[in-house]
């Protein structure tokens, strides 16, 4: 820690988003701390633990550059590459689509980003909660207070700047998962229907055993509660549960301003997940470097803040917002009856329903 206890950026949370933004910033030269709650970072487990491959993420996101630098995910924190993804009506019937998925050990994976900003040059103040943001000045819960030019929120849904500094709310859908010992599958699934109203089930394989879990709209769920859903649906599948585990996903997509005088947001603090299906720690990534050369360029050189946002709408505008229509509209689609949500996954529907969960227009026949 420098003597006068001042940095030039303090990132509060160090998961994906501001281990990423850390990382970026280090490599630029700014002298940048993490201050994170948890020791270490990335555990407990919270997760589905999918992300796609480098490959399928060049196809998923074409607007975001050099793939292969953001993402270098170690083969340690892989479990198993997944190359098919189903998506599973209420009868059980599959629609099956090539997707190369890596199903990780997401608390490795969170540890390797660490050790990857660290050297980098990125201090790491871990165990030690911020209790309250202010001007350029952050309170810790032990009640040291330190300063910084540019503070980060990165704590997630709940980020301590998004809730002191911003009033926009985000959609935050309850989701609950189990890892359960046995050989379950072999592809990727999403099961759609009641077993999940307005969200989706799980079962992603691992090693040995399977992440399974689910996410609902409590709105649509006729007072039945998350619990409910989750043991009946994580239940149906044999194996002693070796791991259960709980949170909640922004799922209104990025809020409209990113930036506030010297107070910035990214991850899941900024809503920075697609919600058409779930993903957040690829996506959190993205958005942390673009954070952190926007904050780069504003320290070495000037620039405004703003140019955070603008790039990122360059990035991921449009992936966005194609993702939030189809959430949109699948939010009203897999709450009708079971039967008709079966007769809508169809060969006719198949390649219109990918490109929704994708994240692409959905004027294209191509899967
Ligand atoms: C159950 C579940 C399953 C999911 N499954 C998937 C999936 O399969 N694939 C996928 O891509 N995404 C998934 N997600 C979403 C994904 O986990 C998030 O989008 C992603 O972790 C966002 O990264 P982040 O860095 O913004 O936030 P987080 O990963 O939540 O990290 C925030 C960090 O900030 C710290 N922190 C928070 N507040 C403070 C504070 N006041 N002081 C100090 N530290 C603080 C926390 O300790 C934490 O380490 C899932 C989410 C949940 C809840």
């Amino acid at each position: 820690m420098s003597p006068e206890n001042k940095y030039q950026v303090i990132v509060v949370g160090g998961g994906p988003a501001g281990s990423t933004t850390a990382l970026y910033l280090a490599k630029r030269g700014i002298e940048v701390l993490v201050i994170d709650g948890r020791d270490p970072i990335g555990t407990p487990l919270q997760c589905g633990e999918l992300v796609p491959s480098n490959q399928e993420m060049r196809r998923l996101c074409p607007g975001v550059p050099d793939v292969d630098d953001l993402f270098q995910t170690p083969e340690s924190a892989i479990c198993r590459n997944v190359p098919e993804m189903h998506l599973v009506t209420p009868s059980g019937k599959r629609l099956r689509y090539d997707f190369d998925g890596l199903v990780l050990d997401r608390v490795a994976h969170d540890e390797a980003l660490v050790e990857r900003a660290a050297s980098a040059g990125a201090e790491y103040l871990v165990g030690t909660r911020v209790k309250s943001v202010s001007e350029d000045s952050v309170t810790l819960s032990d009640g040291r207070v330190l300063t910084a030019g540019i503070i980060v929120g990165a704590g997630g849904h709940l980020d301590v700047i998004r809730r002191s500094h911003w009033t926009e709310k985000s959609m935050n859908i309850p989701v609950k998962f189990a890892i359960k010992e046995g050989n379950h599958t072999n592809a990727l699934e999403l099961h759609f229907g009641s077993v999940a109203p307005g969200g989706y089930a799980w079962v992603f394989p691992k090693d040995g055993c399977s992440n399974i879990g689910l996410g609902i709209q409590t709105r649509f769920s006729r007072g039945v509660s998350l619990n409910s859903y989750a043991e009946k649906f994580i239940d149906s599948y044999s194996g002693d549960t070796i791991y259960r585990g709980a949170g909640a996903l922004p799922m209104s997509g990025t809020i409209s301003t990113f930036s506030k005088g010297n107070h910035v947001v990214v991850g899941d603090a900024a809503g920075m997940v697609l919600p058409s299906n779930g993903a957040g720690i690829t996506i959190a990534m993205i958005g942390g470097r673009i954070a952190a050369n926007a904050i780069a360029d504003h320290i070495l050189d000037g620039k405004p803040l703003r140019e955070y946002e603008r790039e990122w709408k360059r990035q991921m505008g449009t992936v966005m917002s194609r993702s939030k229509r189809a959430f949109r509209l699948g939010s009203i689609l897999f709450r009708l009856p079971d039967w008709v949500v079966d007769l809508l996954f169809n060969p006719i529907t198949k390649p219109f329903i990918w490109r929704a969960v994708t994240c692409r227009s959905l004027l294209s026949l191509r899967i």
